[in-house]
């Protein structure tokens, strides 16, 4: 029996940690890992990784080995080889043929400039006014291609954050799955991928919740089952914004991993023993697999993180 064959048998679950390279690890990103990885270890579960450069001009030269060697520093252990979203165009393609033969998605012509004063989605772009949906205008010619969102809610229950429910026709629209400059994008990615690898359970950010119900959409429309979902808080510094490139987070790559780890432990409201961050890492990691319970993550979207801003 090989090993996918005996997880799904026994039901263990699959987790994984999909990070973008566009620059070094930090605290937030640090968070997302330890949580997914906590959750799928900790009930005999596999933990993948991937690093998600399906957005080439946005992948910054040396991260992912960056990020490699600070998971590795910090005693993640992943199963099977890493997947490079790069290296999959040919998966996405499939998937996106298949939608486009059933009639899910149609070419849009609109330019940003043309779409500037549609109405903001809840992640900051623009809700599609539907322009091209019932064919292109005389004379235009495709440079995207939409997903046609039908009406109706999607909805499901996160593992941290409770019921969520969005509209996606009316907060989103039909939302970009092939974009202009020829990349798939990442809402269609991300669903391929962890079909592929037969993830069920989704650990990651809150600032991804919004994205979610986009993501069931796709899966519903590909056949693919829907994983579980736990959208962690993400931190925040003492502006309350989200740690980030943007944000000049430090990245923690210098830092003593006990001492990041047990302050993620914390975050996510473990409540690891004083004297944790000074044990070594075996140690710190058979506490942490032991002790790891998703009931005690704060169900908040942002916590301050102010040692890390
Ligand atoms: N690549 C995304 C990020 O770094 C995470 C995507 C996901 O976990 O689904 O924020």
């Amino acid at each position: 029996m090989s090993g996918d064959e005996l997880n799904v048998a026994s039901g263990a679950p699959v987790g994984r940690f999909a990070p973008s390279p566009t620059g070094p690890l930090h605290f937030g990103s640090i968070v997302a890992a330890v949580g997914s990885y906590l959750a799928a270890r900790s009930s005999g579960g596999r933990w993948l990784l991937r690093i998600e450069d399906v957005d080439t001009p946005r992948s910054v030269p040396g991260a992912a080995d960056g990020i490699l060697r600070t998971l590795t520093r910090f005693g993640f252990e992943w199963d099977g080889p890493v997947v490079w979203q790069s290296a999959r165009t040919a998966a996405y393609q499939a998937a996106f043929e298949r939608l486009r033969a059933a009639g899910e998605v149609f070419g849009c012509a609109c330019t940003r400039k043309e779409m500037a004063d549609s109405a903001l989605a809840r992640d900051g772009t623009r809700r599609y006014p539907g322009t091209c949906r019932d064919g292109l205008p005389p004379g235009r010619e495709a440079r995207a291609w939409r997903l046609r969102v039908g009406p109706g809610v999607v909805g499901f229950d996160d593992g941290v954050q409770g019921r969520i429910d969005e509209d996606v026709a009316a907060d989103v629209g039909d939302f970009v799955l092939l974009r202009a400059d020829g990349l798939f994008a990442y809402q269609l990615a991300v669903v391929v991928d962890d079909a592929d690898a037969g993830v069920t359970e989704v650990v990651r950010g809150a600032d991804l919740l919004d994205s979610t119900p986009r993501q069931i959409l796709i899966q519903r429309l590909l056949g693919y089952p829907t994983p579980r979902y736990a959208h962690l808080p993400v931190a925040g510094n003492a502006a309350g914004e989200k740690l980030s490139k943007q944000t000049l987070a430090r990245a923690v790559e210098d830092a003593r991993p006990q001492q990041v780890l047990a302050d993620a432990l914390d975050f996510l409201g473990q409540a690891p023993p004083a004297g944790l961050a000074d044990a070594d890492l075996d140690a710190l990691w058979r506490w942490a697999l032991a002790n790891w319970s998703l009931a005690r993550v704060p169900h908040q979207r942002l916590v301050p993180a102010p040692r890390y801003g």
